[in-house]
Order: C-alpha cells, then sequence, then structure tokens
C-alpha cells in the first residue's frame, strides 16, 4: 500500500475551509483596531497550524484509503488497512464488505457462465453464434465434432458453402425473424440437415446476434426414401401376379373359354401367381409384426435341436423333390436359446428353404448345431453366451458385392429366378429381423460356384 505525495497539497482547500471563519475574527479586529495587526497575524498562524495538526491524520488515513481501494480495484485481495480515524475506518470496512460482495457476485456469474458452457456444448445438435458480420463467436462441440475445431471467427460460408443458408443468415441479421432450410453436406460423409436461424434478443459481450442449429436429418430421410422404395417394390411385386391373373382370366373368357387344354394349363399358372401373391402378403404381415415387436427381446427358452429337426422334416418332400438331403449335426446336450419356437423356426425355414431353392440339385444341405466358441463382433462385446447354427449348401454361391445387401427387403442376386422359385424377396429380412429381436446375429460366407454358409448366432438362455 503507497500513499499519495500529494495528499497535504490535496487538503489546503480544507484548510482554507476550516480556517477562514477565525481568520476573518481576526481581521475584522485587527481592521477595527481591537488588536494589533502582529497579534492578528499570530493568532491566524497559531489558527491555521492548529487546523493543519488536526487534519492531519484524516490525510493520511484519506491517503490509506485511496491505496487500499487502488489495491481491490486492481484485483488484489489485502486486508484493510489500520486507520487512525473513525470515519476512515468506517469507510475501508464498507469498501471490503463491497469487495466480499462483488467477489461472491463475480463467483455466481462465473459459474452461471460455466454452467451455461457445459449446456451449450452438451447440447447434440450443432450450434453457431453468430456476430452482425456473419462470423462465427462461438460453437458448440456437435459443431467442431462435425465443421472442425477452429470455428471461431471464420466467416460462415467458410464453415458452411449453402447458398440458401447463407441468405437466411442474412436475412436473420437484417432483422427478419427466424427461418429454416434444409441442405446437404457431401463431407466427409453425406448427411441431410435442417438449419434454424433465429436471431437473439440484442447482441450478446460477444457481439452475437443470430443462433443458428443444425438437426441431422439424414436419418429420417433415409427412412422416408426407404419406405417410399418399400411401398413401391411391394405394389410391384404384387401388381406383376396380379396382372398375370387377370391377363390369364381374360383369355379364358374370351379366346380360350372352350379350349380344356387351355384352361387347365391356365389354372395351374394362375393358381402359382395366386399362391405367390398369398406368400408375399403373408410376408409382408409377418416382417411388420415382426417389426413391430423387434425392440422388445423375447424371454421363453427355446430347444433349437427340436426347432430344426421339426423344421427339416417338414422340407423333406420338397428336398427329396431335387433329390437333395438335410443332413442335421446337433451338439449333445445343446442348452436351450434364449427365444420363441415359432420365431426361430421361421429363421431355420427360410435358411432351409434358400438352401433347397439355390442348392444344386442332388447336393446336401448341412447343418450344423453348437456352442458358439467366437461370436461376432456385435455380440462378443457383451459377454454373451451363445449358440450357432449353420446353414451350409453346395450352390452357386452368392458373389462378394451382393453379401451386404442380402437381407434388405426385395433384393434378390437375380430376380428372375427368385420368382421362378416361387422366392418373395423377403426371406432373409424376416431373418434379419428376427435375429435382431432375439439380440443374435447372423454372418454369410460364401464362394462362388461353391456354395454358401449363413451361421446364426443365438445367445443361450442362462440359469
Ligand atoms: P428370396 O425369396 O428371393 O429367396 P431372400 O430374402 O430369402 O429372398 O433372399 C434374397 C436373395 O439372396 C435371393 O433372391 C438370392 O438371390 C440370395 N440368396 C439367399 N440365400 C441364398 C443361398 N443359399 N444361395 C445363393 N443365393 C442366396
Amino acid at each position: 500500500m503507497t500513499s499519495s505525495p500529494h495528499l497535504s497539497l490535496r487538503l489546503l482547500p480544507a484548510l482554507a475551509a476550516l480556517s477562514t471563519p477565525a481568520l476573518s475574527v481576526f481581521v475584522v479586529l485587527a481592521a477595527s483596531g481591537e488588536i494589533k495587526p502582529l497579534s492578528a497575524i499570530g493568532g491566524a498562524i497559531v489558527t491555521v497550524s492548529l487546523t493543519a495538526v488536526l487534519l492531519r491524520p484524516y490525510g493520511a488515513d484519506l491517503a490509506e484509503l485511496a491505496a487500499y481501494a487502488r489495491d481491490l480495484s486492481s484485483g488484489q485481495d489485502v486486508p484493510p488497512p489500520e486507520l487512525r480515524t473513525n470515519v476512515a475506518t468506517g469507510v475501508a470496512i464498507a469498501l471490503s464488505q463491497l469487495r466480499r460482495a462483488w467477489r461472491s457476485r463475480n463467483e455466481e456469474t462465473e459459474k452461471l457462465v460455466g454452467f451455461h458452457e457445459t449446456l451449450f456444448d452438451s447440447l447434440p445438435s450443432p450450434l453457431f453464434l453468430l456476430n452482425a458480420h456473419r462470423r462465427v463467436v462461438r460453437a458448440n462441440l456437435a459443431a467442431r465434432a462435425i465443421f472442425g475445431r477452429s470455428l471461431q471467427g471464420r466467416e460462415l460460408t467458410k464453415v458452411l458453402r449453402n447458398p440458401e443458408l447463407l441468405e437466411a443468415a442474412d436475412r436473420v441479421l437484417s432483422g427478419e425473424p427466424g427461418c429454416d432450410v434444409e441442405f446437404a453436406v457431401t463431407l466427409p460423409v453425406e448427411r441431410e440437415f435442417r438449419a434454424l436461424v433465429e436471431p437473439l434478443p440484442g447482441p450478446g459481450v460477444d457481439g452475437a446476434q443470430a443462433v443458428l442449429s443444425l438437426h441431422d436429418i439424414t436419418a429420417l430421410k433415409r427412412m422416408e426414401q426407404m419406405r417410399a422404395d418399400f411401398v413401391a417394390n411391394a405394389s410391384h411385386e404384387l401388381r406383376t401376379p396380379l396382372a398375370a391373373l387377370l391377363g390369364f382370366i381374360e383369355t379364358l373368357q374370351g379366346p380360350a373359354h372352350d379350349d380344356a387344354e387351355a384352361r387347365d394349363r391356365f389354372l395351374g399358372i394362375m393358381y402359382d401367381q395366386a399362391s405367390r401373391m398369398s406368400r408375399l402378403v403373408a410376408d409382408l404381415l409377418n416382417l411388420s409384426r415382426i417389426e413391430l415387436n423387434e425392440h422388445t427381446a423375447p424371454s421363453g427358452k427355446a430347444d433349437v435341436a427340436g426347432i430344426l429337426r421339426r423344421v427339416a422334416e417338414g422340407l423333406e418332400l420338397h428336398a427329396r423333390k431335387r433329390s437333395m438331403q438335410i443332413t442335421l449335426s446337433v451338439a449333445d446336450n445343446l442348452p436351450p436359446a434364449k427365444g420363441q419356437d415359432d420365431e426361430l423356426a421361421q429363421i431355420f425355414q427360410n435358411l432351409m428353404d434358400n438352401a433347397l431353392k439355390y442348392g444344386r440339385e442332388g447336393t446336401a444341405i448341412d447343418i450344423t448345431a453348437k456352442i458358439a466358441e467366437t461370436l461376432p463382433p456385435s455380440m462378443a462385446e457383451h459377454g454373451t453366451r451363445a449358440l450357432s447354427v449353420c446353414v451350409r449348401d453346395h450352390g452357386e454361391g452368392i458373389a462378394r458385392e451382393h453379401l451386404p445387401r442380402l437381407t434388405e427387403r426385395f433384393f434378390r442376386v437375380d430376380t428372375a429366378r427368385s420368382r421362378r422359385l416361387g422366392g418373395t424377396g423377403l426371406g432373409l429380412a424376416i431373418v434379419k429381423h428376427v435375429v435382431n429381436r432375439h439380440r443374435g446375429a447372423m454372418t454369410v460366407e460364401s464362394i462362388l460356384g461353391d456354395g454358401s454358409t449363413f451361421t446364426v448366432f443365438l445367445p443361450l438362455a442362462e440359469g
């Protein structure tokens, strides 16, 4: 703490003010001849000196107070000085209380700022605060994760180049109400966003005048597209046999009316087409029912060995027609899987049915069921114990590029072949959804010209 050297000069007005009444008395007394001029001068000197002596502690205290106030304002946390006069001591105490109150207010403000920053960063959607010049004054964690770390101070054009979005930001910054724009970014991967630009109530301390929030609508758009594709595919699949049926009915009503041989042949085809429609409708209903329940895992215990035997028996006639043989190799005492018999039967029914359809005539279909030694990554990380069921055929196999799409609805490697063989294109989609509901996994390995192996992993019903 330092005292000001100019303080005595600063006290001169106070000294003058306090001495003036006494000095006036001396002047009047000297002028009226009541006292001698020399005595008046002596009296005046004594009066001024005494007043100066009285004022001195106040002056020193004021200097200390000024230094104390300076220390506080420069952020130093110093105790109040020890002062000589009560008035100055009172002021020093008041100053120290003021400083304490200010500090606690400051701490509260800092906490509030920290809270708002955490809140800003924890929002999952990318957020940008923009100033009047369309520069980013702040960007949250989600924005930095997508658009890079050094966003602060950058012009919005350098971050997002979409012209409609930039126009919308300009409009809002020039005082128009908030608006939204949809746009796509292609890097690093294609994503679609809905951007909302809203004006802020007044410019913030950082100059922020508008907030830009981005909402990732990629999944939503894809789902919309998938739904549209699905409806188009399903209608197309139904329309084809329906058109054939109508065609044959017209022919039977017209030119082939009296042709018994043609009628028998056409009726056979019509039966096949109607059966195809019926299978398709059944598969569609099945798929939507499974999808509806997919989020809840089944709780029952399923005897997989028994189910495999029943499904294989049911397909025996079909296998015999193609001179094929289904061989079952089930580990002894195979524990039950967590699941529902009829749903698991659908998995094996579809896989064996495909093996029969796409396997070469006269070949075998090998089915192996055992406790799985290694699990696909999606199951391995949960420490699950599971059993595996392998369905291996000796057919033409599936080219590598088709493997990722096999479980898509209506995906077929060869559409004509699948239709000829009575396929709906939904079998593996049903398998995938049932496996998902059972919290299992499926892998496909295939060698062109040699055959395919579909392996389903199902968690064991423990306990
Ligand atoms: P589909 O009713 O057409 O058989 P799926 O969904 O069961 O429909 O199968 C989709 C496509 O996957 C089939 O059309 C076929 O091209 C291919 N596929 C399925 N299983 C096999 C298999 N075991 N061998 C060769 N291709 C297969």
